[in-house]
């Protein structure tokens, strides 16, 4: 599997070419966002690994750049660990998952194989499972083709467990993402903004169904209805 990687640290892109390529995956670098653009414009990759802070452009660029042209090419986003505001626009803009820096091999390796497994779609802009769909650019929400508007804490929660259709999502990552968005939130909002999307899906006529998974968080699956 080939992964461009958008880095402009020279000590990181050798660290990570050298680990990639002990995984099995092939790495291609660029430092800069317009260097990426026009590699991307001729060469089709598994998945893009983009550093948001490169010399020429915010890397956020290169993501909206790609999501414009209909790249739906998995995006993986390396943040500082500081910049929570920066994963929450990251996922926005169409990245499909980000990893704080510092950060260990085998973390990235794993979250690039889970990307990979992944549905097309599940990935870019538009997101659908079971009869839900998100529009991650209008924040629109849609039941059975029906819009609605959930509040913005609920559809981000939303937005989590789509882009894991199927497979678990950590507690933390809910966490992060709704620190993000105020600031002070306790140590059960997470589930108050699950139990509310709930409600709201089953309302709207959802066939997917938000399951806690004890100790670890939550997962959405398909519902079967008899
Ligand atoms: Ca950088």
């Amino acid at each position: 599997m080939r992964v461009l990687l958008v880095e402009d640290n020279a000590e990181l892109v050798s660290l990570l070419t050298k680990g990639l390529g002990q995984s099995g995956f092939s790495a291609d670098s660029v430092g800069t966002v317009e260097d990426a653009i026009n590699v991307l414009a001729t060469m089709k990759y598994g998945a893009v690994v983009l550093d948001l802070g490169l010399p020429d452009e915010d890397g956020l660029v290169l993501l909206r750049d790609m999501r414009r042209k209909h790249d739906t090419t998995p995006v993986l986003v390396l943040t500082a660990r500081d910049r929570v505001s920066d994963r929450v626009t990251g996922l926005r803009e169409g990245a499909d998952d980000y990893l704080p820096k510092p950060f260990a091999m085998e973390e990235l390796v794993a979250r690039l194989h889970a990307l990979l497994r992944r549905p097309g779609n599940l990935l870019g802009r538009l997101l659908t499972f079971g009869n839900v769909s998100l529009d991650t650019e209008g924040r629109q929400v849609f039941v059975d083709n029906a819009a609605r508007t959930f509040p913005a804490r609920e559809t981000a929660v939303l937005e989590i467990l789509l882009r894991r259709g199927g497979h678990v999502a950590p507690k933390r990552v809910f966490e992060d993402q709704l620190f993000g968005l105020s600031g002070d939130v306790g140590s059960n909002a997470v589930e108050v903004y699950v139990h509310r999307l709930r409600k709201m899906l089953g309302d709207a006529g959802a066939n997917v169904r938000i399951h806690t998974v004890r100790g670890v968080g939550y997962l959405m699956a398909e519902e079967k209805r008899g």
